[in-house]
């Protein structure tokens, strides 16, 4: 295990910002995440774990230690007639990952296909599309303390998941590393193709007979069809979580902007679609120098090539306020901010 000194981040975020970090070393294993906590150079550095960098923007040079998680496997480790338990290392690739249970034929995570990123990411903000999150396949996690080096378990409860939320990207925040993730699938499956275009895609690609493996395939053709490739346009998905409002707040908006998106939630609470109120206000496929709003999609951030994390951040201000002095609306970030 080598610790580079003074490396530029470059190829471990798709935003393509290209700044530097003081060090940067990776491991296979949890003894190797051990022995580096424990190593006299970095342990008083302050640390961040990268997968696979797709949900990060750096507006700066990173002052401390940035450990690339590269622990990989996946076990059947409990099963019945109807579930499975699948261990899996924190370093796979989800994608991967989705495609070998659906190669398996395990339900429950097909609607989830094509984000990029680390399966030990996907707990972090309870990665979610197409009306499924993680939370609904969760069993449990391993995690080492940073400042320890003690390894934890999380059971569901503990991780606290909420709205692209948890426990570690919040109270725990940069405190544990996520090692394992196991997750609970479905040996039959309960389809879930009602949210967004799903059904039309199916359609449009005459699927008779349902299975898990066409409704892979329609989300992936949504989503290429929709959002920038980072290996082409650097971004991190949608930058903006959609914000939630009361009834009357709701009322209110509806009043003024009659064909607000909007969705009403179990709580009777309204989920607002921050790609709406940002197109609205004229910002969807605006370009300031090398980056701007995606074309297609003005909940996600482009960097075209060249531009710096903080002009990035700076657009996401302008937004943030054009949003709130338009709708009296607060959007939060989605993407972490280092
Ligand atoms: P990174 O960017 O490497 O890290 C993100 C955060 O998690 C950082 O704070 C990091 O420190 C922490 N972290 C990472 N790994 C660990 C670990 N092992 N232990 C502890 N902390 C860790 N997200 C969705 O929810 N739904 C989507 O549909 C979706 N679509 C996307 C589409 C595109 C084109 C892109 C670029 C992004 C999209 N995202 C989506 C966001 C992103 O893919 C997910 O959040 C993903 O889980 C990030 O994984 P990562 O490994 O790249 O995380
Ligand atoms: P879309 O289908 O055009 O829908 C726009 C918004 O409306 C989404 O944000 C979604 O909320 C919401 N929505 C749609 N149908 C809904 C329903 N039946 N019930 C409740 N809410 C509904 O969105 P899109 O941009 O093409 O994305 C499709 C899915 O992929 C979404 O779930 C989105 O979250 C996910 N995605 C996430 C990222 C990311 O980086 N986080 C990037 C790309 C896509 P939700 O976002 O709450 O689901």
């Amino acid at each position: 295990m080598e610790i580079l000194t003074n490396q530029s981040v470059f190829q471990y975020n798709t935003f393509g910002i290209d700044v530097k970090t003081k060090y940067l070393a990776s491991f296979k294993n949890i003894e190797e995440l051990k022995e580096l906590l424990q190593s006299p150079l970095i342990q008083e550095e302050k640390k961040l774990i990268i997968g696979g960098g797709s949900n990060v923007l750096f507006t700066k040079n990173y002052e401390g230690v940035i450990l690339v998680n590269k622990i990989t496997g996946i076990d059947i480790v409990e099963e019945n007639e109807e579930h499975v338990l699948v261990k899996v290392g924190a370093g796979e690739n989800w994608h991967e990952f989705v495609m070998w249970s659906i190669n398996n034929q395990y339900a429950g995570i097909e609607n989830l296909s094509l984000i990029p990123g680390s399966v030990g990411a996907s707990p972090m903000q309870n990665i979610g599309a197409y009306g499924v999150e993680i939370k609904d396949v969760f069993h449990q996690l391993e995690a080492v303390e940073i400042k320890t080096g003690n390894t934890q378990v999380f059971n569901h409860k503990e991780c606290a998941f909420g709205y692209r939320e948890s426990v570690f990207k919040n109270v725990l925040k940069d405190q544990f590393v996520i090692t394992s993730v196991t997750y609970k699938l479905n040996k039959k499956p309960v389809y879930n193709i009602s949210y967004g275009a799903i059904k039309q895609q199916l359609e449009e690609n005459n699927v008779e007979d349902l299975s898990i493996k066409e409704v892979a395939n329609a989300v992936i053709q949504i989503r290429q069809s929709k959002l920038p490739d980072p290996q082409k346009i650097g971004n991190a998905g949608s930058f903006f979580k959609n914000p939630i409002v009361s009834q009357a707040k709701f009322e209110e908006l509806k009043q003024k902007f009659p064909e607000i998106a909007h969705y009403l939630l179990p709580d009777s609470t309204v989920k607002l679609a921050a790609g709406w109120l940002i197109d609205n206000l004229g910002w969807k496929g605006k370009r300031v120098n090398n980056h701007g709003v995606h074309s297609k999609q003005a909940l996600v951030l482009v960097n075209y090539g060249g531009s710096s994390g903080e002009d990035i951040y700076n657009l996401s201000e302008d937004i943030i306020a054009s949003v709130k002095e338009a709708y009296g609306v607060e959007l939060e970030r989605e993407v972490n901010i280092y």
